[in-house]
């Protein structure tokens, strides 16, 4: 241990925190001997910090904090790295110190002299704390509680067992779903049996097959390789005109590690029934309820009552979609007792998608080009927020020469925060998606001095071509707008606290309100047409175009959203299992008030539902469902206020700017939202803006 401590060089980048990372230095070499070395002395700090704290603000929270920051900037950096510029020295240096840096949090979360410390912070009635440095207080508290702190002897050694056992569970899940997946392949070499897939599903499935030995596999003459996972299933599953072989897919799909040598069954039994165990250990009644206890939704009960007002609107049309579905098959291929089964789903309704909305997707590139986006974007904040946006590439070292810096100021022309804006796809060194990740926190340091909040926002969109800008999808713009809302609540937020400024905080089922908030923007006419102009041209999208986008934008709503309400309920009711409970009973009852079409007998869907099996949706997939009521509604106060009203925009703006983007995860959801609306989130903005109202 001393040895590495002796060879971290003080010219370490990774040793420097509390300002813009050095990117122009880093490198996987300083990795692990900055790492060690702060591990060590945020050990040795936290046993002198155990020794001399005073239960208070100034003599806990901030030393804490204080203590903390310089690993956990650190390995902020080069977690981020990793992400956007990886590589194997710099893989093999994160290995390497990975499970350290874990030990090293849980060693501060489960330390029983801090947790003391806050708990008579608390019992002391919070002595001059602020509503915001309350919810830090108790949020720390919780933590420490959920894992176990309040449990002595044998309990607290059961849970700890359990804690472990879960781990090692969710793992084998889902590497046995891994497994099943990719133990099943349909292996074709008859240009009939493809008939109807695109080209670039073709390409996709010749590849799959040249990666499975077939060398000289073409996306012209095959053979074609289609497996169980989503890039080639989907496509296969919407495009391919063989029943047949759809039905073979679909059948292997819905019956993934279901069976040995890979059957997660008995995994899903035994993780149910240790978080039930772990639960009444900390003192609930069920995993659902120690689940929401960190929520913005409460009980179980909130939970079901908007899923129930959802299920009530959405059944009808589910029930209408499959009806025209029908229809619309037996009128194309001239069979009037055609009966849809699950494998002609997906077929039909993509054929009817482009009878109805037919418009080329790749056609509409021309006209969102990135530079132009970008100044619609930020027009759009300053219109809403007041805020104005500059691009100062080169005041910060970056990672990568595509990427851009941007500051961001307020109406008296003062900068309050930052953002990097890594836009393109680099397929060999950065990872796919799109996220918003946090650089720095905004916090108000003991000298009173401010430190401004920095974000990093990460597309994967098409990059440049020779003199020709990035042409951006239509989804892909709407990507953009989302995570931009995500970067909106950590650079706008106005609390001095970083513990709770910004996104730190917020509730997982509340968190997604901004991000899809801006969203809806996309679909704001006037908005669109002000940032659709063709790149060379600078024709306008043509109204029509924008007409269907609008207009498929509900197409099949109602049976998108009884899905999610059918696996929203099923994760919940499972997570409420009593000991003798059937899990099959909860599926086929559950089943039956939330499809239009059940599922086969043999359907063995939970085996392959790794969001609550091996995610962090456990008791929470309805999460998704929650944060989309927040943003509809918060949308529609603007609809309200009236979307052509400059003024009302602007002054429903600043209330938006001034609760949810300020405020953060200082103050419970439900109060933030409230102070936003007037009132409490309703259902239904969500249901009108998807045709179900
Ligand atoms: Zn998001």
């Amino acid at each position: 241990m001393g040895r590495m401590i002796d060879l971290v060089r003080p010219d370490n980048p990774l040793l420097r925190h509390g300002e813009p990372p050095r990117f122009d230095l880093v490198e996987a070499a300083h990795v692990e001997a900055a790492i060690r070395d702060l591990i060590a002395r945020q050990e040795a700090g936290c046993v002198a910090l155990e020794g001399s704290l005073v239960p208070t603000w100034a003599g806990l929270v901030e030393p804490l904090r204080r203590l903390m920051e310089p690993l956990s900037f650190a390995w902020s950096v080069v977690s981020h790295l990793l992400s956007v510029r990886n590589s194997p020295e710099l893989r093999t240096a994160h290995e390497r110190v990975q499970g350290e840096v874990v030990t090293a949090g849980m060693r501060i979360g489960q330390s029983e002299p801090l947790y003391r410390g806050l708990m008579q912070l608390k019992g002391d009635g919070y002595v001059g704390l602020d509503p915001a440095q309350r919810r830090a207080v108790d949020a720390s508290i919780r933590d420490a509680e959920l894992s176990g702190i309040g449990l002595q002897g044998a309990a607290r050694e059961r849970f700890n067992a359990l804690e472990i056992e879960l781990s090692e569970l969710g793992t084998r899940y889902s590497n046995q779903l891994l497994d099943a997946t990719k133990a099943f392949a349909l292996t074709l070499t008859n240009v009939a049996d493809v008939a109807g897939l695109p080209a670039s599903a073709l390409a996709q499935a010749a590849a799959s097959a040249r990666a499975a030995g077939h060398a000289d596999a073409s996306a012209e003459h095959g053979p074609w390789r289609i497996t169980l996972e989503i890039p080639l299933y989907l496509p296969f599953m919407e495009h391919a005109k063989r029943g047949d072989l759809r039905e073979r897919l679909y059948r292997a799909y819905v019956t993934r590690a279901a069976a040995a040598p890979h059957d997660n069954g008995p995994l899903i039994e035994r993780i149910l029934a240790a978080r039930r165990e772990q639960a009444r250990l900390l003192g609930f009644a069920s995993y659902a309820d120690l689940s929401l206890s960190i929520k913005m939704a409460q009980t179980a009960g909130e939970v079901e009552k908007l899923l129930a007002e959802l299920r009530d609107a959405a059944r009808p049309h589910a029930e209408r979609d499959l009806a025209e579905l029908t229809a619309f098959a037996r009128g194309e291929t001239g069979d009037p007792r055609l009966v849809l089964r699950h494998w002609d789903i997906g077929f039909w309704a993509e054929r009817l998608r482009e009878r109805r909305y037919g418009y080329d997707e790749e056609a509409l590139r021309p006209y969102f080009a990135l530079p132009r986006v970008l100044d619609g974007l930020f027009a759009l904040a300053r219109r809403l927020f007041g805020i104005d946006i500059h691009s100062t590439d080169g005041v910060v070292p970056v990672w990568h020469a595509d990427v851009r810096f941007f500051q961001v100021h307020d109406e008296r022309g003062q900068q309050i925060a930052a953002f990097y804006l890594d836009p393109y796809s680099r397929p060999a060194e950065k990872r796919g998606g799109a996220w918003m990740n946090v650089c720095l926190d905004r916090v108000r340091g003991s000298d009173g001095a401010l430190r401004l909040p920095i974000a990093y926002l990460i597309c994967n969109q098409s990059p440049p071509v020779d003199q020709t800008p990035s042409l951006m999808s239509f989804s892909e713009v709407e990507t953009l707008f989302h995570e931009f809302g995500h970067g909106l609540q950590h650079m706008l937020t106005t609390v001095d606290h970083p513990e709770v400024a910004g996104i730190n905080r917020v509730e997982w089922d509340a968190v997604e309100l901004p991000s899809q908030f801006m969203e809806n923007w996309c679909y704001h006419r006037p908005t669109l047409l002000s940032l659709a102009k063709h790149w060379q041209t600078g024709e306008a999208l043509p109204d029509e175009v924008f007409t269907k986008l609008d207009a498929a934008r509900t197409y099949r709503a109602g049976s998108q959203f009884l899905r999610q309400v059918y696996f929203s309920t099923l994760d919940i009711e499972l997570h409420r299992l009593p000991d003798d409970g059937s899990v099959a009973g909860v599926v086929a009852r559950v089943a039956a008030g939330n499809t239009v079409l059940p599922p086969l007998p043999e359907d063995r869907f939970l085996c392959g539902f790794s969001h609550i099996f091996a995610g962090g949706y456990a008791a929470g997939y309805y999460s998704y469902k929650w944060a989309e009521v927040l943003s509809a509604d918060a949308f529609a106060a603007f609809e309200e206020a009236g979307l052509d009203d400059a003024e009302a925009v602007a002054r429903t703006g600043r209330r938006f700017r001034d609760t949810v983007l300020a405020l953060g995860g200082s103050r419970h959801p439900a109060e933030v939202f409230a102070a936003f609306r007037g009132r409490g989130p309703s259902t239904v903005a969500l249901l009108r803006h998807n045709g179900l109202g």
